[in-house]
């Protein structure tokens, strides 16, 4: 049976372009990265061209660019390391009751340690107020923390202006942009961005492979003990292929993303236009301020556990949230944020649409519904 992918958020395959510059560093250029002699210096060459390639995609410098295993490990290792570097200065964060899990689990690991951690609420569409965000500002404030795009629902946070309040106060300010990047330009220094989480296998990378901006002029100390890798930010030995893998992908996906954009934005109207066909089903998230790719929609009277088993049939891959809360039977912390009730949240599905898609996978998608949807609520 064909697979058709409409699971993007989760993950991406990896490109070809891409695995076929990693491949090398499997077997013929397997050195390691800290030795001296020239098998293990091809690898170093390679990590830093990886480096280059991401400083420039996002506008920033070779040296503000550390690898790491993953965007968890990327979140994880900003903000412990951030709460200790600045813990003179003040022990004061600020995120939002949206962040992925890698966030809210980190804020809530640096609480037991005394940690004071403010969860800004979100409006029906998943934006934070600004308002909201300038008043939670003491004198122990050292760091914001806001995604710039949500997983689940796409929403795009206005994050240009997050940094601004965040300098006039002289707070630092981190946006987890693993959803984002390969999706909307970059440019650090315009948005006045100090720190940055992300994760190869979002934009066609390898998996177990994430990378974190930190600006030069902000300090954090490292999370993980060992060897003086990553300027000594990020011990333990390179993951040399998959680094020139995220490397390869961030490239490519800069050097398209207007059109990459165009493509899934076509997709995207096409599937809401054909949608229409199934009654009482609801849109969740702001629909221009939003990731071109995604859709999050409920089906009101059903559950989201059924859809996809009867999708799962049909070889089509969805998710019922993100993929960190798929399996779990549990409303998602953004539905509830949102103010979505119980009920409705539970008929809810992301689709989120990538390179590969086209209208005809779309007609076929809204197709299963269509029958699913009827055959689910003549059931319940
Ligand atoms: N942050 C966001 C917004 C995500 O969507 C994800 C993954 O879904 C992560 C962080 C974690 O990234 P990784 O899977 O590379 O650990």
């Amino acid at each position: 049976m064909k697979i058709r992918y409409f699971d993007h958020a989760a993950t991406t395959a990896v490109a070809e372009e891409v695995k076929d510059e990693m491949l090398p560093y499997f077997t013929e250029n397997y050195g390691n990265a800290s030795a001296l002699y020239d098998l293990g210096k091809k690898s170093k060459e390679a990590i830093n061209i990886s480096r280059g390639r991401v400083a420039r995609a996002i506008n920033a410098k070779p040296n503000e660019i550390y690898f790491t295993s993953c965007g968890t490990e990327s979140d994880n290792l900003i903000l412990k390391g951030i709460a200790k570097a600045y813990r003179n200065k003040g022990n004061h964060i600020i995120t939002s009751k949206i962040e992925h899990p890698a966030i809210l689990n980190s804020c809530r690991s640096l609480e037991k340690e005394g940690v004071r951690v403010t969860y800004l609420n979100v409006d029906k569409n998943g934006f934070v107020d600004l308002r909201e965000l300038e008043k939670a500002i003491n004198k122990d404030t050292i760091l914001i923390s806001i995604m710039m795009a949500n997983n689940e629902i796409g929403t795009i946070e206005p994050v240009q202006e997050i940094a601004e309040i965040a300098h006039i106060n002289n707070v630092i300010f981190h946006t987890d942009a693993v959803q984002a990047i390969g999706n909307i330009k970059i440019d650090v220094k315009k948005l006045g961005i100090d720190a940055i989480s992300m994760s190869a296998h979002k934009f066609y990378g390898p998996k177990g492979v994430g990378v974190l901006y930190v600006d030069e002029n902000i300090n954090f100390v490292p999370i993980q003990n060992g060897g003086h890798q990553e300027d000594d930010k990020r011990a333990g030995t390179e993951n040399v292929a998959g680094i020139v893998g995220l490397g390869k992908a961030i490239e490519i996906a800069n050097q398209g993303i207007e059109e990459y954009n165009n493509k899934l934005l076509n997709l995207r109207n096409y599937f809401l236009e054909r949608i229409r066909v199934i009654p009482y089903t609801k849109i969740n998230g702001d629909l221009d301020k939003r990731l071109s790719g995604n859709i999050n929609i409920s089906f009101l009277g059903v559950d989201n556990r059924d859809i996809m088993k009867e999708l799962n049939k049909k070889g089509i891959c969805v998710s019922a949230g993100s993929a960190c809360s798929s399996g779990f039977i549990r409303t998602s912390h953004v539905l509830s944020a949102i103010g979505l009730s119980e009920g409705i949240a539970r008929g809810t599905i992301r689709i989120t649409f990538g390179r590969e898609n086209t209208k005809e996978d779309i007609d076929y998608l809204v197709d299963i519904l269509e029958e699913t949807i009827k055959k689910l609520r003549i059931q319940n």
